[in-house]
């Protein structure tokens, strides 16, 4: 088989697999939170109870064949469920093809070639960044559907994430291709190096965010999802990746007036958190202090930028 016809057919694989996990994703938003079983009872009718046929569960092409109705008692179904399994097909098409098919075209790994001369994003190394790359965004996603039917947060999808994020590289250094710890450390190329790596992008992203957050007046379950869900990103990318995407997430939310009274700023993060991933390597080539772990200046700067994004609505409250 050409190159080609085998790349057309892995993209297909990808598409194919993303909408299958995309409907997955929807059978835990909805079951978790009310402590159900993810697996048992198979898919039905919330109405009907009548069990979908298999051929009834084929991520978003029946929902537009039935037009989104039941195929026994006609009860409809919201749309949301094919757009998210169509947005994750997407994703893992994206993500798939950066890391896993052209090995890594996407990440900063001047690290590890400056160190040892290998080339690390080999077929291999390649898919399991891709897996763990993707258990991040999907559990991001299935973080802000939760927050958005305003069901309490699953403890366990949080707890099976972070095992993942800190322990993996553990086993694959090569998943924190940016490292957070500083060279004199000296353990950069191992698995405690990178779990290290985790370990600092864990606290970063909870201490950036409970800082921006609550100065920007965020409280409660808004501001406790908001900064677990970073303290997730900075576990899987590192301190310098959740930095950036902390302080834009911030930047964003509080000049298009997203009320962080009202509403968490998990939407905003796990978009900049998939582009981030897709355009890691393009983002640090023109800002390299974000690929320098040593740089801990870029910490501070967010702090500060942090207050300064505050500021417009900490004027407003004085001012009413
Ligand atoms: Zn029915």
């Amino acid at each position: 088989m050409d190159v080609t016809t085998e790349n057309w057919l892995i993209s297909l694989w990808l598409v194919v697999i993303g909408g299958c996990i995309g409907s997955f994703l929807n059978v835990i938003v909805y079951r978790v939170p009310l402590g159900l079983s993810v697996t048992h009872p198979g898919s039905h009718c919330p109405r009907c109870k009548h069990a979908v046929r298999w051929y009834d569960n084929i991520p978003v092409a029946s929902w537009i064949w039935l037009r989104g109705k039941c195929r026994d008692c006609g009860e409809s179904f919201s749309v949301r469920y094919a757009v998210i399994e169509a947005i994750v097909a997407m994703i893992f098409l994206a993500i798939g093809h950066c890391e896993g098919l052209s090995g890594g075209s996407n990440l900063p790994s001047t690290f590890y070639l400056a160190e040892t001369g290998e080339v690390l994003y080999g077929d291999f190394t390649g898919w399991i960044l891709c897996v763990y790359h993707l258990t991040l965004i999907c559990t991001l996603i299935c973080l802000v559907l939760i927050e958005y039917d305003q069901q309490t947060i699953a403890r366990k999808l949080l707890g099976f994430s972070l095992l993942v994020g800190l322990l993996a590289p553990l086993i694959w250094p090569f998943l924190h291709p940016v490292r957070s710890t500083a060279s004199w450390l000296e353990m950069s190329t191992s698995g405690w190096g990178a779990f290290a790596s985790g370990v600092t992008g864990f606290v970063a992203g909870t201490v950036l965010a409970l800082f921006a957050m609550a100065l920007q007046g965020m409280r409660g379950s808004a501001l406790t999802s908001t900064v677990l869900c970073s303290a997730i990103v900075g576990s899987f990318l590192g301190w310098p990746a959740v930095t950036a995407i902390v302080t834009t997430t911030v930047a964003f939310g509080s000049f298009s007036n997203l009320n962080p009274k009202k509403m968490p700023w998990t939407g905003p993060l796990l978009v900049i958190t998939t582009i981030w991933t897709l355009a890691w390597k393009m983002i640090v080539a023109r800002l390299s202090f974000l690929e320098d772990p040593s740089y801990w200046q870029t910490f501070v700067a967010a702090l500060v930028l942090a207050v300064l994004c505050a500021l417009p609505s900490l004027w407003k409250k004085r001012t009413n």
